[in-house]
């Protein structure tokens, strides 16, 4: 893991907000997608934040029993997949759910599904909650969503059927 550097802008070592059950949430470093409204601006300078290695990482958030996932926001995750995927496959070993927040909408991941680390990304995600924060359509009724827009999508029964198949709280 020493060998993994990621960008990020922080952690939060026990969430409720960013998926089901207690998460660690780790708040990716850069973003390009400039939503009007972002709750989180100081994410977006790509030069931004901190760099981390793996297991500077990892101590931050010691794994407990009572955390049951993990989740990648932002920021925008997507930036650095291959990163991201190396981090998913170690918290996978535990057995926990992975979830992603990208301002990327489904077809766009797809659209670009070589970009490097995005096919890995996905293949150990969970749930995707896609597309960019939409100030007119911000929701507080939504879990897990900023704007009704964004979707909670499950990862591998959407790519196995080839259409959205949504997760349901
Ligand atoms: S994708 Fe997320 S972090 Fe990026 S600008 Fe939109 S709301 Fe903010």
């Amino acid at each position: 893991m020493k060998t993994i550097q990621l960008r990020i802008a922080g952690v939060v070592r026990e969430s409720i907000v960013d998926g089901p059950g207690l998460r660690h949430t780790i708040f990716c470093q850069g973003c390009e997608h400039a939503c009007p409204g972002c709750h989180n601006p100081e994410t977006w300078d790509l030069h931004g934040g901190e760099v981390v290695d793996g297991e500077t990482l990892l101590k931050r958030i010691p794994l407990n029993p009572l955390i049951s996932g993990i989740t990648f926001s932002g920021g925008e995750p997507f930036l650095q997949a291959p990163a991201l995927a190396e981090f998913a496959a170690y918290f996978k070993k535990y057995d926990l759910n992975i979830w992603v927040y990208t301002g990327y909408q489904w077809d766009q991941l797809l659209n670009h599904i070589d970009r490097p680390g995005y096919r890995e990304l996905l293949s150990y995600t969970d749930v995707l909650v896609d597309g960019p924060f939409i100030q007119s359509l911000r929701t507080t009724t939504h879990p897990f969503r900023g704007s009704s827009n964004q979707r909670l999508i499950k990862v591998a029964q959407s790519l196995e059927s080839g259409a959205v198949v949504e997760w349901l709280p």
